[in-house]
């Protein structure tokens, strides 16, 4: 039966697909496509772990056995027994069997997928003690997949992009992703939340789409999905409840929709978008070469954000001018699951850094200090409620630097080498106090005086910080006297405007770029650095929201950094725009009481 689910829009297209369930904890597990001929390999390292686990799991038992009831609780043992049933189940082994052969997927994916479907089947269990077998089952499993570590045939390489179902058919336009090879039907994941450092393992993973529970508009899983390109759409509340394990799934990114076992009728109608936004794309890739230039003749710099240095490829593809952004806290994420020391060193960052500045070949790179806290902790475990209280007014970007001044000389000194290799700017996060810029100015200072002391090459960077805490906003004169450049950081301006954790679903809807307040803070900002000469670039989600271009522009706006997938319709607005007719619409815009139905009135 078709029924869908509503979310929030976060990345445009549309996606058709058999769903993945994958919980958030287990998206570290490998998820690539076997050849027809690693089948029966790949079915052996799954019986040979469950030989193993067996064995495991006996020895456990006997020593139990020879434990008096002090030492070990009956319980225990009854539990032992459980697990080695569970481990011999039936359901669990063919269908583990059923994901290798028929859709070629590596083991952990196979077990981890077959893991979901039977969970589903535990949830709906009247019988509670039946109910919360569902740990026990979870164990073992865990159990398995430390087994197969390092028997893998192949190390995930990163796979082809799975054809879009309207590529997978012929040309003629009727494309049915449903009469496709189980094999090459895209697959979309659906999980309850992803974190940032899940998100990297899914950069590297076959999904088409996805959807979460959980998230913002803003939220920095959203963002990952945008510099991925793939349709995604977060807050749909319970999706990962309501969809099935196989489900047949349409992902609308446009208008934040899931549409769940769609009929024919659906399917087609869909295929249909998707080809145009296929042809859309098509049509936009003719700008790349283009320069942003508006109809009279302002110059306009387009810049790129990316998370990794590899990102770089994307952004010069895109046509960008340079990179506006560069989050580098992605660096530190995700080291655990890949035994990696906790956080990078001078040489592992400088390396990085240095790939950057050399992948823009010659344009300039921002490199943005650690961003790390709130929603974006170290690692995909610890999420943002059981840390502190109030995780996006705590210890989150600039102050988690200053407060661990080794770290951040760690990350100055990195940059400040690579800018010997191209033209590097420094950016740093959330400041609000003049204290905090003296502070963070003579850290760089010192980690200057360092490399020299050393002897260590090291280049000129200029320096400059986001604007995206109101108070900051509120205080410009302060930023203009110690900074060479400004960054609008519209997300966490807009959060800490409205006192909307960006984050959270349950209040998205009152997460407003339109508000006053907001566009009154930007505004006022473009305009003070313009009239003190300062370069100024908004690099939040506003500015590759086609939907802001001409107001931005008529606000003064000049430079404006996104995700690489946004630069050619942002520049399609670009040269389109006539400046010199924004400048008083604009105005008139920010002063309405409604600047949303403001903006939609045609210029
Ligand atoms: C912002 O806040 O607008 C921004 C660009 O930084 P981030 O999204 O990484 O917090
Ligand atoms: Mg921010």
């Amino acid at each position: 039966m078709t029924f869908a689910v509503h979310g929030l829009p976060v990345a445009r297209g549309i996606a058709i697909g058999r769903a993945v369930l994958v919980v958030s904890s287990r998206i570290d597990v490998a998820h690539y496509f076997i050849k027809p001929s690693e089948v029966d390999t790949e079915i052996d390292r799954v019986r040979l772990a469950r030989n193993a686990v067996a064995e495991e799991l006996h020895k456990l038992q006997a020593s139990v056995a020879l434990m008096g009831p002090n030492d070990a609780p009956h319980e225990l043992s009854a539990l032992l027994d459980v697990h080695q049933m569970l481990l011999q189940d039936e359901v669990l082994t063919s269908g583990v069997k059923h994901w290798i052969t028929d859709r070629l997927y590596n083991a952990e994916w196979a077990l981890t997928t077959q893991l979901e479907v039977i969970a589903r089947q535990f949830d709906e269990m009247e019988d509670e003690y039946l109910r919360e077998r569902k740990a026990d089952l979870e164990q073992v499993v865990e159990r398995l997949l430390h087994r197969m570590k390092g028997t893998a045939a192949v190390l995930a390489p990163t796979p082809p992009r799975r054809k879009r179902a309207a590529e997978a058919d012929s040309d003629d336009g009727e494309a049915d992703p449903t009469a496709l090879d189980p094999v090459d039907v895209p697959l979309v994941l659906i999980a309850h939340d992803l974190s940032p450092a899940d998100m990297l393992q899914f950069k590297k993973s076959v999904f088409a789409g996805f959807v979460t529970d959980v998230g913002g508009r803003t939220s920095h899983t959203a963002i990952v999905a945008r510099s991925m390109d793939i349709p995604a759409v977060v807050g749909a509340r319970s999706a990962s409840q309501l969809v099935r394990q196989d489900d047949w799934v349409i992902i609308d990114g446009d208008a934040g929709v899931v549409i769940v076992d769609p009929s024919p009728i659906i399917l087609a109608e869909y295929g249909f978008k998707q080809r145009q936004g296929d042809l859309e794309r098509g049509r936009l890739a003719r700008l790349r070469h283009k320069p942003a230039v508006t109809l009279d003749g302002q110059r306009v710099e387009l810049l790129a954000n990316i998370e990794m240095p590899e990102d770089t490829v994307g952004a010069v593809r895109a046509g960008a001018v340079g990179v506006g952004l560069f989050r580098s806290e992605f660096l530190f994420m995700g080291r655990e699951s890949q035994r990696l020391t906790r956080l990078p060193g001078e040489e592992e960052q400088y390396q990085a850094y240095r790939r950057a500045a050399e992948g823009m070949q010659g344009m300039p790179v921002t490199i943005r200090t650690v961003d790390i806290g709130a929603d974006k902790p170290l690692d995909g475990k610890s999420t943002r409620s059981d840390t502190h209280l109030n995780p996006a007014l705590g210890l989150r970007a600039i102050r988690w630097s200053l407060a661990d001044p080794a770290m951040f000389l760690t990350q100055v000194r990195a940059i400040l080498r690579a800018a010997a290799h191209g033209e590097i700017h420094l950016l740093i996060p959330m400041l609000a106090h003049a204290s905090e810029i003296r502070q963070t100015l003579s850290l760089v200072d010192f980690a200057r005086a360092e490399l020299d002391n050393r002897g260590a090459v090291h280049g000129n960077v200029k320096i400059g910080a986001m604007i995206e805490i109101p108070a900051a906003a509120l205080t410009l004169k302060t930023f203009l006297k110690y900074f060479d450049f400004l960054s609008i950081g519209t997300n966490d301006l807009i959060q800490y405007t409205l006192a909307i954790d960006r984050a959270d679903e349950s209040v998205a809807h009152l997460y407003d770029p339109a508000h006053p307040a907001v566009l009154r803070l930007v505004a006022d900002t473009i305009a003070e650095c313009n009239r003190a000469g300062k370069p100024v670039s908004v690099c939040g989600e506003m500015a590759g929201d086609i939907a802001f271009t001409r107001l931005l522009l008529g606000l003064g706006l000049r430079s404006f950094s996104m995700h690489p997938s946004q630069i050619l319709a942002v520049k399609q607005e670009v040269l389109r725009a006539d400046t010199s007719k924004l400048v008083a619409w604009a105005h008139a815009v920010i002063d309405a009481d409604d600047p949303a139905a403001a903006l939609a009135v045609a210029r």
